[in-house]
């Protein structure tokens, strides 16, 4: 049944029912051929191989690799510890400049080592670092670059990279967002110094937890394989201080199976992306971010992006009123790092260095997609949207009046 609102006395946040009974989310785990998976899981059960580079994790990164078309795939157990590893196996110390408008564990990340995250701002257009606010940044202490792929939109890599060789800083990609996306017609994971890849349940593409680091630097695979078993080099030898990144069997065998789904999860996305476009197309001030025709995208992401001053109505509304309706829409990257413990403690000013950063905190949600939501859905979800936005005059008048019943 689809159901639509006819007066703002009907929306949830008043005290109408909810649009949806059962809530809606930005990441609803996408899961591929259960059977396939189960088989897995009964061979790895009949092997009694359960970790410590086992045959599902070596099958699996040897696919992850020939897709991305990288020399080395390193799976891991989540991409925290990835980036984690990676920033230690490239010798990143002192500062390494990122930007604030990311996942928190960008910048935990390099914390976690001592390593001081300096945030740079990003580009409005694209959302992500913005190359020509890098080089100001670097101090004596600066060892690296830190970009982050964000909504799989690639970095502008040229310039990074020609900023890293000038100045003679490592470079890796935080590429959570960005597992078959292209840049330039090229698959994201052979940029920079190492590319790191999430493949959480709530990412589009998911190993239940893990992740991965990928690199054509042959050394650096070999002391990121090393790093990731405790330095190990064989058996009772350990050549370097090490901690445990390893992927585990049942983690690579659900990898295996969500590779076999990875182009019809892909293609979901890209449907659910294009009835959101056409469903909220025409509302001033409202937009949906866009996706170069001519690069790969996993359009994992709907993102929308909110002028208040033409629309009327500020995000933060929006998503409350969404919210009462079980539309669990996000705002990533709310607050932003910088606002963040400890970084907000550390770096009291930030802010005033990163202006684009905060409105893109204020301004931007994402929308409700992946396998678990339909066109039925979107539609009510879109229709829903127009009307909150045309008649936001009177839905702030009655919140003024004390109407709102959810807090
Ligand atoms: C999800 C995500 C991470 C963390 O990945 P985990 O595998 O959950 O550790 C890091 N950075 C970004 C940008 C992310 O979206």
């Amino acid at each position: 049944m689809i159901m639509s609102k006819t007066s703002t006395k009907e929306l949830a946040v008043f005290g109408g029912p909810p649009l949806f009974d059962e809530t809606l989310h930005v990441g609803r785990p996408n899961i591929g051929d259960r059977k396939k998976f189960l088989r897995r899981v009964n061979d790895m059960f009949d092997q009694r191989r359960l970790s410590n580079n086992g045959p599902f994790m070596r099958e699996l990164e040897q696919k992850l690799a020939t897709f991305l078309g990288v020399k080395h795939c390193i799976s891991m157990c989540n991409a925290t510890v990835a980036l984690e590893i990676t920033a230690r196996a490239l010798g990143l110390q002192g500062e390494v400049i990122l930007p604030s408008f990311t996942f928190v564990a960008s910048a935990h990340a390099l914390q976690w080592q001592e390593i001081t995250p300096v945030f740079c701002d990003v580009d409005p257009v694209t959302h992500n670092i913005d190359p020509g606010k890098i080089e100001n940044l670097i101090t004596p202490r600066t060892t690296g670059i830190l970009g982050v792929h964000v909504w799989g939109r690639a970095c502008d890599v040229e310039a990074l990279s020609a900023i890293a060789r000038k100045r003679h800083l490592r470079l890796m990609f935080d590429a959570a967002h960005a597992f078959a996306c292209t840049h330039q017609g090229q698959m994201i994971g052979g940029f920079g110094d190492a590319e790191v890849f999430s493949f959480h349940a709530t990412k589009f593409f998911n190993t239940f937890e893990g992740g991965a680091v990928t690199t054509n630097n042959d050394e650096l695979a070999a002391r990121l394989r090393g790093m990731r078993n405790f330095g190990f080099a064989g058996l009772d030898n350990v050549v370097d201080i090490g901690t445990n990144g390893k992927m585990s069997e049942v983690s690579a065998a659900m990898g295996l199976t969500s590779l076999e789904s990875l182009d019809a999860f892909i293609s979901v996305n890209y449907e659910n992306y294009l009835t959101y476009c056409s469903g909220i197309e025409g509302i001033p001030g409202v937009k949906l971010i866009e996706f170069t025709g001519n690069e790969k995208n996993n359009y994992q992401y709907v993102v929308m992006e909110i002028d208040e001053n033409k629309a009327g109505l500020s995000r933060d509304l929006l998503v409350k009123l969404l919210h009462a309706e079980n539309i669990l829409a996000r705002r990533y990257f709310y607050p932003g790092c910088h606002q963040m413990e400890p970084y907000r403690s550390y770096f009291p000013n930030a802010r005033l260095l990163l202006p684009e950063t905060e409105r893109l905190t204020a301004n931007v949600l994402q929308l409700p997609t992946g396998t678990a939501v339909g066109k039925s859905e979107i539609d009510q979800i879109c229709d829903l949207i127009r009307f909150i936005f045309f008649n936001g005059q009177e839905i702030k008048a009655s919140i003024a009046q004390g109407n709102s019943f959810h807090d």
